[in-house]
């Protein structure tokens, strides 16, 4: 009775580390841990002790015969995931977390950005005895995009703060919040106030669509209607009209699927969760009834992940469409998750219409030309694409001629990913939009100098990929560089010029 992984894995990898017989995988030393949308367990190997259960920060792990009907494809992609070409390992290997010397005075570290990295990282530092860790944030509230881009009713993932209130109330973590780094206090200010400083600021904009007609009220971008309907204190007024049958969507990642998902969804499903009242009482009268998700490559290039994928086509509510013109091809993926997300794809495709209810369309090979309109947005020209070698190795996607076409549309959302913001006196790489660092050590310039006591970690280190756990191997690179730099005396004494 194999235990089993679900949509809600965050990949933290905390399961795998209380498991006793290293059935959970990828573990964080096996190579395809970076790329994993998920963890799964090995149903042979589980011996269905449930100490992953309790080790899960999200609730993602579920004894089998416990499994809700809307989670029973998981039981098999669990089973289908474990390669019997794995080697076997005795046990997961724990990180080594560098130990402080013995005879350091209390090491105080600012860390500024308050959400799931800043939060891992002072995880980290609050193991070691004699440190203290002050968290800085702009806002007035903690977790960043736990809180504001966390889907309402993703309630198992959002559980993840009650790991977070854990690591709040250990002895030494205090929060400065409502304090602007750059601004109310600068980068020098903090950097002669405390031992180290480490950055993780997150990826606190958009990437820009770049098409005509895109600053047309009525378009604007999905981490905007996110941060709306999770109460992001920015965003309560974003103007978000639902008064038009189809809302469409460019580019499909998962933020693309959760707000497809959000706005598809009977607003009563909703008001138990923690959505924002202003948003729900928007979607009460909302006219949306299609949501077009457009990816400009094919099926095999799908951002949007397996377990995603699996929770949206579960939904009976919701008739999930398939608009694939070349077609579903699971031979090309390049790895069993990617052939598994292609396989699932294809049965969605196959399904019959769920006549009556709210549509989601998946819509492949279709780019984006411009946002039409004349005081509004009225809709979206696309036009479909073929796919050829973009000269960087990447297969892109080009206009194919004569096959322009407007989708009608009262909401064009652009969803092409977040982008690192840029703190005043902090080095930053405009191409990446991160800060430029080796091993979690802030460098001057790309390639350049260390910069001593700076660090980063998160998004605004590695880019705006990957979950909510996976921010906990990157936190933990990024203290053992603090710590070994703390023993070797590397970091200068501070030097406060007034009171904390
Ligand atoms: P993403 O996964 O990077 O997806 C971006 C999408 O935009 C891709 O489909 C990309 O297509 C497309 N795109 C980029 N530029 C475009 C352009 N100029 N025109 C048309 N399409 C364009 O970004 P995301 O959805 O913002 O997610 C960010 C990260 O957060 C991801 O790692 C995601 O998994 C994670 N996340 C996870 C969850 C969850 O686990 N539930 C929820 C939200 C976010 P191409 O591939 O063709 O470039």
């Amino acid at each position: 009775m194999p235990h089993v992984v679900t949509q809600a894995c965050c990949a933290d990898a905390s399961c795998v580390h209380a498991c006793p017989v290293n059935c959970i995988h990828p573990t964080p030393d096996e190579p395809d841990f970076s790329t994993a949308d998920m963890l799964y367990i090995d149903p042979v190997s589980c011996v269905d002790c449930g100490a992953c259960v309790g080790a899960c920060p999200v609730g993602a792990i579920v004894p089998h015969t416990e499994l809700a009907p809307e989670q029973q494809d998981f039981l098999q992609i669990n089973a289908e995931l474990t390669g019997d070409d794995r080697p076997s390992r005795p046990q997961a290997r724990v990180p080594t977390l560098v130990r402080l010397g013995p005879t350091r005075r209390t090491l105080r570290v600012a860390v500024v950005g308050a959400g799931p990295a800043a939060l891992y990282a002072a995880d980290e530092l609050l193991r070691q005895p004699g440190v203290e860790v002050t968290v800085f944030d702009r806002l007035p509230v903690a977790h960043g995009l736990a809180r504001h881009g966390v889907a309402p009713d993703h309630t198992s993932t959002r559980a993840v703060a009650d790991l977070f209130a854990a690591i709040e109330t250990q002895p030494g973590f205090r929060y400065r919040l409502g304090v602007d780094v750059g601004t109310d206090v600068t980068a020098a200010e903090l950097a002669a106030e405390y031992d180290a400083v480490v950055y993780a600021t997150g990826a606190g904009t958009d990437r820009p669509l770049g098409i005509p007609g895109v600053d047309l009220p009525g378009s604007t971008s999905a981490t905007r209607v996110v941060a709306w309907y999770n109460d992001h204190p920015d965003h309560a007024d974003e103007y978000v009209p639902l008064d038009h049958e189809r809302a469409v969507i460019v580019g499909n990642g998962n933020v693309a699927l959760d707000v497809a998902r959000i706005l598809a969804t009977d607003p009563d499903r909703l008001a138990d969760t923690s959505i924002a009242r202003h948003a729900l009482e928007a979607l009460r009268r909302s006219r949306v009834r299609e949501v077009v998700v457009l990816g400009r490559r094919g099926p095999e290039h799908a951002a949007f992940t397996l377990p995603e994928l699996v929770g949206l086509a579960a939904r009976e509510d919701i008739d999930l469409r398939v608009d694939a013109p070349a077609g579903i091809d699971p031979g090309a993926a390049d790895s069993r998750q990617d052939r598994l997300k292609l396989e699932h794809l294809a049965r969605v495709a196959a399904r019959p219409e769920r006549s009556g209810r709210r549509r989601i369309v998946l819509r492949f090979r279709t780019a984006p030309v411009e946002v039409v309109g004349t005081v509004r947005a009225e809709g979206l020209r696309v036009v479909r694409t073929d796919l050829a070698p973009d000269g960087s190795g990447r297969v892109g996607a080009v206009p194919r001629a004569g096959t322009e076409e407007t989708l009608p549309a009262g909401l064009v959302l652009g969803s092409v990913g977040y982008r690192g913001v840029e703190v005043p006196g902090v080095p930053f790489d405009p191409v990446t939009a991160t800060i430029p660092s080796r091993e979690g050590r802030v460098l001057d310039g790309v390639g350049g100098r260390v910069v001593p006591g700076a660090y980063v970690v998160g998004w605004i280190k590695r880019g705006p990929r990957g979950f909510i756990g996976s921010n906990k191997t990157c936190a933990r690179e990024t203290v053992n560089s603090l710590l070994a730099d703390a023993n070797a005396g590397l970091l200068a004494t501070p030097t406060p010029s007034g009171t904390r």
